[in-house]
């Protein structure tokens, strides 16, 4: 199947466009960038035009940040092309549903994607938590923005969910491995005087049993990421760690190997099947719970930041 690849950034060129080239289900037909290309596949800076020229290319992916991506979403689904969000899928939740409810009007296909679902030892985790009592869930997402967004603006400006943008990742994980859902029901978010988004939060979360769950992000870790969930129940601990890739159970490494390895080429498999029945999968839960902190949130100012 070949795929327009729009906005051709850090995690186009990372994740996408090797995800892309490793499947015998897609072929990168085209991109679509005002700077970036890829060697050897026809390059566009204007999307309409692309859309208009290449009405061979039935699926379009987009990597752009949050902000302009409804745009780009709107006019491919008007075009009738099916369609792949980065995470977060949008810059609100109201233009997120417009998106699905356009998508199921044009029956073409809609992907939200949550890439960090998709890593190794998530299924794992979920497993191991359905049939227990959960006594305390703690996320620790720590690390250096500097290194993991070096000059990237957009995440500091209105809509780029400051620190919210990893931590997204960590809440699309608790939503997915969690058998009960829970709600916000605190958060202290920090922001830099001098920008309109978060470098840091705490939250804590109402769970239907009564199990304390909080989540701890931060943006100015000096060391080594944490990309770290620990859950204690009934029947024991276990630990996710590198965003979803361990699972320390009880001290022991669940050393089980998944089928198709990696997070980017599991997103593409499953938007392929998308594809081919013209569904919608637009899953808003973890982007609700970010929505939910800045409105209930207690903003507290910081020292201003500079990359
Ligand atoms: P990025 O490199 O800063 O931006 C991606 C591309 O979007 C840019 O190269 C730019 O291309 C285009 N773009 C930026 N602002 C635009 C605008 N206002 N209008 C049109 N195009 C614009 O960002 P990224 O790190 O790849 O992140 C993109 C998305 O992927 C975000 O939603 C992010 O949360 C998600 N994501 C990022 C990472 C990561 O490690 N960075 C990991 C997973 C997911 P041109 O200027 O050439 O048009």
């Amino acid at each position: 199947m070949q795929v327009a690849l729009v906005g051709i950034g850090k995690i186009a060129v990372d994740q996408h466009v090797p995800a892309i080239n490793a499947s015998a289900d897609w072929e990168l037909a085209a991109t679509v960038s005002r700077h970036g290309s890829v060697e050897g596949v026809p390059a566009y800076d204007d999307f309409d035009a692309m859309l208009a020229e290449r009405t061979d290319i039935r699926v379009v992916s987009l990597c752009l940040p949050p902000v302009p991506r409804f745009d780009y979403a709107a006019r491919a689904i008007a075009a009738g092309r099916h369609v792949m969000l980065e995470k977060p899928p949008g810059a609100t939740l109201s233009e997120c549903h417009t998106l699905a409810d356009m998508a199921r009007d044009a029956g073409v296909a809609l992907y939200a994607t949550w890439h960090s679902r998709q890593a190794d030892k998530v299924p794992a985790a979920k497993a191991w938590l359905q049939d227990k009592r959960l006594i305390s869930l703690t996320i620790t997402w720590r690390e250096n923005v500097r290194q993991w967004h070096p000059g990237q603006d957009w995440v500091f400006e209105a809509g780029g969910l400051g620190v919210f943008d990893p931590g997204i990742n960590a809440l699309s994980i608790l939503t997915e491995i969690l058998p009960d859902p829970v709600h916000l029901t605190a958060a202290e978010l920090q922001f830099p005087e001098n920008r309109d988004t978060p470098i840091a939060a705490r939250c804590r979360f109402h769970h239907p049993h009564g199990a304390d769950v909080s989540m701890d992000l931060d943006w100015l870790e000096p060391g080594d990421p944490t990309w770290s969930i620990e859950a204690v129940t009934d029947q024991g601990r276990m630990r996710m760690e590198n965003g979803g890739g361990h699972l320390i159970i009880d001290d022991m490494p669940d050393d089980s190997l998944p089928g198709l390895t990696g997070e980017y080429p599991r997103l593409y498999a499953q938007m392929a099947k998308l594809v081919e029945t013209g569904a919608v999968d637009m899953d808003l839960a973890p982007m609700r719970h970010v929505a939910d902190a800045f409105t209930l949130g207690r903003r507290v100012s910081v020292a201003p930041f500079e990359w």
